[in-house]
C-alpha cells in the first residue's frame, strides 16, 4: 500500500454540522464517494482530487494550525463535549470529510497520526462502510441515510454496535418522510442511548451545486422547511440536536473551501 491519499481540498473554517459546530476546524476533504445522495453539495469531490503523500497532508494541517499554537505551559481551549474524551479540546479541530474518507485505506493511518500529534480528530462518514478500524480516539460523526437521500439501502446497521458516547449520529432531513423515518429509527434502535443525535436540515442545492450524478428524491416525498423540522422536534419532544449547515448561513451556499 502506498502512503498517499487523493485529496480534494484542505482548508481552515468553522465546524458546522455536529456538537462541535462553531469551533475552528481544519477540513481534509478526500476525493471519491460511492453514494450519490440527492442533497449532496460536494459532487465536485467525486472525481476532483490530487494524490498527496501522508506526510504532505500532515504538514499542511500543522501549517494551518500554527496560528492557534499557545505558548508552552498555557492550557488551551474548551471542555471536551464527550464524557470519555480528553479534559480539553485542542483547537483547531481536524476533520476528515469527503467524499467518503473510509474509501481510502490510508485515511486510517492519517487519523492515527493526527491523534498522536495531539489533535482532536473528527470523521464524517456516510455510514455505508465499516467504522470498526477507525482509531478509538477519533470522534466519528456517522450518517444514517434517510429515504429522501435515495441511498437509505446503503446504511450499514452493523456499525451501530461500534458507536461510543463520543461519536455522533447525523440524520440529514430533506422531507417529511425523512423526519418520520428518523424518528422511528431512534425508537426502534434506542439510538439516544448510544450517542448524541443530530437532525441536520438539508439546505436546498444552489443551481451551481446540482449534478446529474445525484439520485433523485424518491417519488411521493414532501420537502420539509427548517421551521417545520424545528417545530416537529419540539412537538414530538425528540432528544436530538437541530442544526443547519453553518457555512451556508455565513457564506454563499455554493462557496468552496469554507
Ligand atoms: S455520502 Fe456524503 S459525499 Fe457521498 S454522496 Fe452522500 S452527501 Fe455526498
Amino acid at each position: 500500500m502506498s502512503d498517499t491519499l487523493v485529496v480534494n481540498e484542505i482548508y481552515l473554517s468553522l465546524q458546522g454540522e455536529s456538537t462541535f459546530a462553531g469551533l475552528p476546524c481544519i477540513f481534509i476533504r478526500l476525493a471519491a464517494c460511492d453514494l450519490r445522495c440527492s442533497y449532496c453539495d460536494t459532487a465536485y469531490a467525486f472525481t476532483e482530487g490530487e494524490k498527496q503523500p501522508l506526510g504532505q497532508v500532515r504538514a499542511e494541517v500543522h501549517r494551518l494550525a500554527t496560528p492557534f499554537a499557545k505558548p508552552a505551559g498555557q492550557t488551551p481551549n474548551l471542555p471536551a463535549s464527550g464524557a470519555s474524551g480528553p479534559a480539553v479540546l485542542r483547537l483547531p479541530l481536524v476533520e476528515l470529510t469527503g467524499g467518503e474518507p473510509l474509501l481510502q485505506k490510508n485515511s486510517l493511518p492519517l487519523m492515527q497520526t493526527l491523534c498522536d500529534d495531539g489533535f482532536t480528530v473528527l470523521l464524517e462518514t456516510s455510514g455505508a462502510h465499516d467504522i470498526a478500524a477507525v482509531d478509538p480516539r477519533v470522534r466519528r460523526i456517522m450518517d444514517l441515510k434517510c429515504p429522501g437521500s435515495g441511498e437509505a439501502a446503503r446504511n450499514r446497521w452493523e456499525n451501530l454496535r461500534h458507536l461510543k458516547s463520543t461519536d455522533e449520529i447525523k440524520f440529514v432531513i430533506a422531507t417529511r418522510e425523512d423526519y418520520e423515518w428518523a424518528k422511528a429509527s431512534i425508537a426502534e434502535h434506542k439510538l439516544d442511548s448510544l450517542c448524541p443525535l443530530l437532525f441536520s436540515w438539508a439546505h436546498p442545492l444552489a443551481p451551481e451545486q446540482q449534478s446529474k450524478l445525484l439520485k433523485p428524491v424518491p417519488p411521493g416525498q414532501t420537502p420539509i422547511s427548517r421551521r417545520e423540522l424545528a417545530e416537529k422536534i419540539l412537538a414530538d419532544a425528540l432528544p436530538v440536536r437541530f442544526q443547519v449547515q453553518l457555512h451556508k448561513v455565513i457564506w454563499v451556499p455554493e462557496q468552496r473551501g469554507v
